[in-house]
């Protein structure tokens, strides 16, 4: 497989970003991932897709869509919609005619920041996901940067500090996101996990002092998606987009915080006696199945069964885990980061049936 990192969800100055497409493409080539997916909200922008090169750099634009209903209140039901060819705002009112449309028009869609809770000393409301009982989408945003934010921020001064030094920021996704991916995957449903920062490039002024708070450079060095590609980017846009998608669809990706450590080399997998799986697969439990994971540096790897931590290996670079028993099995990868140990690697599942 061939990874990639992307870098996903953000805003321009078509929705409520600050910067532009060319700003995004810029600081996406200085902090060397590989593509980005723009996501407006409730404008599908066009224009924008493509390859943008810098002496021997390149990354991949693509463009999505962040839709919601903007007359709701509170506008909760955030919903992230990649690959539709097509604009989709007209069918906000109703999350699930929007993952229908969604899916009719070839895309895939992911609910996102599913609990994202009020911050009262800013002013923001509860923008978490609410309609539950919404089926068929692709998967959900398991970690998103400024969700995280907003439950770490009880005062202006917290705000304060954390604009400043924004390193301290990202400790894990919000654990009631992790319960409730847990949960929909055990009710046999396949989630597809995704990370996303949410990148809006702020400005912000105290006094005489002005700046941009988490400029998108800063996002695209912390929660990224990597994507594992059944052949490397070909450099022309539309082959790469279609490689990218069909990757994302089916699982085949992980999360990782690439600030403290690059999470890049972080692999998953699972062999059978017939055929051997990557994580989003599905392999039979008949016969015996030795799940392994690597990683890229030494950290503590936790293996999980049906949302329950079956074994941790500290400081080790590898696993190997023999079972017969069926059961949804992902990774967790933690590491020790400006004094505290916060979430690494969040691996897609592997579903032993
Ligand atoms: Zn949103
Ligand atoms: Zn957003």
């Amino acid at each position: 497989m061939h990874e990639i990192v992307v870098n996903l969800h953000m805003h321009t100055r078509y929705s409520d970003g600050s910067g532009t497409h060319k700003d995004i493409a810029a600081a996406a080539l200085k902090a060397g991932v590989d593509a980005v997916i723009v996501t407006d909200h409730n404008v599908l922008v066009q224009g924008f897709e493509g390859y943008y090169k810098e002496k021997t750099k390149k990354i991949l634009m693509l463009i999505g869509e962040e839709l919601h209903d903007q007359a709701r209140v509170p506008q909760k039901n955030h919903l992230l919609a990649f690959n539709a060819q097509r604009e989709l705002a007209a069918f906000v009112e109703n999350p699930q005619l929007l993952i229908n449309k969604v899916r009719d028009a070839g895309g895939m869609s992911f609910l996102a920041h599913p609990d994202d809770p009020a911050a009262p000393a800013f002013n923001e409301t509860d923008i978490s996901w609410e309609d539950w009982s919404v089926q068929n989408y692709t998967g959900i945003e398991l970690w998103n940067a400024l969700s995280e934010l907003k439950t770490i921020v009880p005062t202006k001064l917290h705000g304060a500090f954390y604009a400043l030094f924004p390193a301290f920021v990202a400790h894990h996704p919000i654990p009631a996101t992790v319960t409730r991916w847990d949960d929909l995957l055990a009710q046999g449903q396949r989630v597809v996990a995704i990370g996303g920062s949410d990148a809006h490039a702020l400005h912000m002024s105290l006094g005489p002092i002005s700046r941009v708070i988490f400029p998108y450079e800063f996002h695209f060095r912390t929660v990224n998606t990597h994507v594992l590609l059944t052949e490397p980017l070909s450099g022309e846009a539309n082959t790469d987009k279609k490689l990218i998608y069909e990757a994302m669809g089916q699982g085949h990706c992980f999360v990782g915080y690439d600030l403290p450590a690059p999470t890049r080399g972080f692999t998953f997998t699972a062999q059978g006696l017939d055929k051997s799986v990557i994580m989003g697969d599905e392999l039979p439990a008949k016969n015996g199945v030795t799940l392994q994971a690597k990683i890229p540096s030494g950290a503590e790897i936790r293996l999980l069964k049906n949302g329950a931590v079956i074994q941790t290996w500290k400081n080790k670079l590898s696993f190997a885990h023999i079972t017969t028993e069926p059961g949804v099995y992902r990774v967790e990868v933690y590491r020790r980061y400006l004094g505290k140990l916060r979430g690494w690697i969040y691996s897609n599942p592997i579903y032993v049936r």
